[in-house]
Order: C-alpha cells, then structure tokens, then sequence
C-alpha cells in the first residue's frame, strides 16, 4: 500500500508566518498589522445527519470569514477528515491576499466540514451538504459571503448548497455560490479554471527562467479538479507529463503519460494507479522525481524543510492551497528553484469564478472564448506584476505576491477607517 504524504505543521501558524515576513517589508502600522492577523469572523456549527441505516450521526463544520475589507468574502468549501478551525482559518486568509493580488472585488473566506465524503452515499452527501447550508446561511449571501468548491466538493455539491439557499429565500439566488453546473448559472471555463491558471503561469514561468516550455518535464500531486487539468492543459501545449498521483499514490513514466488515460482509468478505478505502462511511486517519491516542472496540487504542507533539500524541479508552480512551508520556501530558493507561490499559481479558479458572480447577478452570460481570454490577460497580467515587484525589492514571488496583496488590503482598510 501505497504511502499517503501528512501535512507536518499547523497551517495557520504558517499562513501567519508567510504574512509577517510580507509585513516586514511594508510599513504597516502596529495596529493594522495585527488587524490584519486576525480572522474577522469565525463560525462553528455541529449538527446531526440522519444516515441510509437510520442512525444520526453529529458533524462538525466551519465558515471563516478573513477580511471583508474588500467586499464580499469568496472562498471554497473543502470536505475532508483533516478540516478543523485552524486549516480554514489558513485558508481564509490565502484567500484575502489571493483577491486582492488579483485586483477581484472581494475578501476572503473559507469553510469545510471534517467528514470523509468517499465514505457516503449520494444521498448521505446531500443531507449533510443541506443540513451545512443551513447552518452556514446565516453568514452567506450573494452580497457578503459566495462559496465554491475545494478538496471533497464539487459542482453538484455546489447546487445543493445554491437550492438549500434559493428554498429558504422562497426565489432562486444562484449569485451565493460558484462553481455551479452551467444549466443553474455556472460559467463557462469555471471547471478547468483553476488548472487553466496553473497552466498560464508555468508557460509563464518557464519564460522568465528560459526553458521551453513544450517539451518540459512535469510531475503533479493531486489528480483532482486542479491537478487532472493543469495536466492535461501542460500535455495539450507540449509538456511531458512524467507522474502523476491522488491520495492512494502516485504513476510514474519517464518517457510521459497520457494524463486524459489516467483521468479515464481514475474514473473507472477510483484510483491513477494501475494505468497500463507506469510504474507506481508513493506520494513522497513522487515530490522527489527527476522533473522541470513540480505542481503539488493537492493539500497543504508537502514540501517541508524534511525534503525539499531532496527536491529536483527547476520550477514549483503551487496549484495546492500552502503546499511549501516556510522552511522549505527557504531551502528552495538557496537552490535556485523558482517557485510561484498559489495565491498566484491557483488563482485561476477565484478569478473565474468572480466572472461567474458577475454573470449571474447581471443574468448575461459570457462564451468559453471570452472566459478564457480574459483568464488569460488577468493571470500573466498579475504574473509580471508579482516578477517586476520582486525585482525590484530582491525577494522571492511569494514575498512579493503577498506584500502586493497585503499592501492593498492595508491601503483599503486605512481609508475605510476603523469602525466606529
Ligand atoms: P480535489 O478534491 O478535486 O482533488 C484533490 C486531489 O488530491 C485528489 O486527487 C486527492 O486524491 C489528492 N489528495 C488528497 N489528499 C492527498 C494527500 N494527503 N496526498 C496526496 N494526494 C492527496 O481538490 P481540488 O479542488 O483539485 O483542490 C486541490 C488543491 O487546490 C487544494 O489545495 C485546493 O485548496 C486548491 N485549490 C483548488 C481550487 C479549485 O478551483 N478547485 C482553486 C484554488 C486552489
């Protein structure tokens, strides 16, 4: 059996020790700083779900709410047996920097719910998804606070969250969640949004650092949502996709995979593993793979100061929410490997999704085309802008991504005022 990658530390406290070192180089009042450090607002909601056998069972789920500095919060929904207050307050905060280094009209928000979605039925997930709604719908609206799908969820968990909404307004309010299927006010590209990002920013990084792009070496980690599309999008423009992985394990072939065949194989299996013509590696062998390009795409906390002396990419672009700790970060830059830091990498996904919003409370929707195009000017807009910037303050992207971000959420809230 294949060995599953844990993440090694609290993500909050490495979200906060990402935040500082951004804050250190901006001159941040004492009392704006620590503002800044806190989530606004956090709500914990227990609740029983009746199962197919009868029984009830408690769960336990979250909404934070980061900065509303901004606007209106944005930020996924992850269901995971790993979800707890501390990652979703880490993940609320990527998010605030996240849409503001995208120049999106929003603070950010996270939630989740600690339960292991493989191991319900259909109707089970729909319950409990019904039930965390509810209980969510006091902090959520179309105006103040708009989920999407992360880790565990997706489109038709999505409609289930927008229908429990809509039922309780007595209309439909498809604007509260994104990330919907297309027939309910979903937006074009929204699915390979993210993956779509993922993809633009390593042509883009590949660039700057002069390898070809086509022809590269890539290996992701996580066959989701956005690791399955950065791959295939890669394999689309030339890239050579070497491994891939999901929770259970990983596939390796160093003359390339066809990820579309895995995705195929992993639809029928359940699992990457197996695909005729790869021979199989373990999560933590696959970060370590000969390779141009590594994309951890799945969870937090995988590249640590453990391993990434072990680390053999010239480039990490981070489709994964906090995949790199701090210590790593450090290791990785001594090494001379660029890394594109994820509110930048990922950033794909929360920028179409705020064209989703956009089409739904204006009822005019756009094509893929246009989806696509404007993904694309907004994402290697946003790229040069995180490169000019650690140029010129001799930092890496990551530091850069997050003093241009947090400078904005700063500027915001001074000219806001502090309440009252
Ligand atoms: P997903 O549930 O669709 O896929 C997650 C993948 O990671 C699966 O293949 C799963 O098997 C694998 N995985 C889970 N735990 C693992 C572990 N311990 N070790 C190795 N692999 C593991 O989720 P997703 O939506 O693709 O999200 C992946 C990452 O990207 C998360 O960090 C998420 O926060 C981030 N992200 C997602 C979006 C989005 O639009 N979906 C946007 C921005 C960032």
């Amino acid at each position: 059996m294949a060995v599953v990658a844990q993440p090694k530390e609290n993500p909050w406290e490495v979200a906060l020790r990402q935040f500082h070192r951004a804050a250190d180089n901006l001159p941040l009042k004492r009392g704006i700083r620590e503002f800044l450090a806190y989530p606004h607002r956090e709500l914990t909601v227990n609740f029983p779900v009746q199962m197919d056998d009868g029984s009830v069972r408690m769960f336990t789920g979250y909404r934070v709410h980061h900065s509303t500095v901004l606007g209106p919060t944005k930020g996924g929904i992850r269901y995971s047996l790993r979800v707890d207050l501390d990652e979703v307050r880490a993940l609320a905060m990527l998010m605030s920097w996240k849409c503001a280094l995208m120049h999106l009209p929003y603070g950010g928000a996270k939630g989740g719910v600690a339960c292991d979605p493989g191991q319900l039925s259909r109707g089970e997930l729909e319950h409990l998804t019904r039930r965390y709604a509810t209980e969510i719908s006091i902090i959520i609206a179309p105006d103040g606070d708009i989920p999407a799908p992360d880790v565990g969820t997706n489109d038709q968990i999505m409609a289930w969250i927008m229908d429990t909404y809509s039922m309780h307004r007595g209309h439909s309010v498809p604007a509260v969640v994104t990330g919907k299927p297309i027939s309910i006010g979903g937006s074009a590209g929204r699915r390979e949004a993210t993956g779509r990002g993922v993809m633009i920013v390593a042509r883009e990084a590949a660039r700057i650092h002069g390898i070809p792009f086509a022809g590269s070496r890539v290996v992701v980690q996580g066959f989701g949502n956005v690791g399955s599309v950065a791959a295939y999008l890669m394999h689309d423009q030339g890239c050579r996709i070497v491994a891939v992985s999901d929770v259970s394990g990983g596939i390796y072939n160093p003359a390339g995979l066809d990820p579309r065949a895995a995705l195929r194989h992993m639809q029928q299996t359940g699992r990457v593993a197996g695909l005729p013509g790869a021979e199989s590696v373990s999560n933590d062998e696959l970060l370590e793979l000969p390779c141009d390009f590594l994309v951890p795409a799945a969870i937090e906390g995988q590249i640590t100061q453990a391993n990434a002396a072990r680390i053999q990419a010239k480039i990490v672009v981070e489709g994964a929410n906090g995949p790199t700790t701090p210590e790593a970060d450090e290791i990785l830059a001594d090494r001379g490997i660029l890394l594109v830091p994820d509110i930048l990498a990922n950033a794909g996904g929360v920028t179409v999704s705020y064209f989703e919003w956009v089409q739904d409370l204006q009822a005019l929707f756009w094509s893929e085309d246009e989806i696509n195009e404007r993904l694309e000017r907004i994402m290697v807009h946003a790229f040069n802008g995180v490169v000019e910037l650690a140029r010129e303050r001799e930092v890496e992207l990551r530091t850069a991504a997050l003093i241009y971000a947090v400078k904005r959420v700063a500027d915001a809230l001074l000219i806001r005022g502090i309440y009252p």
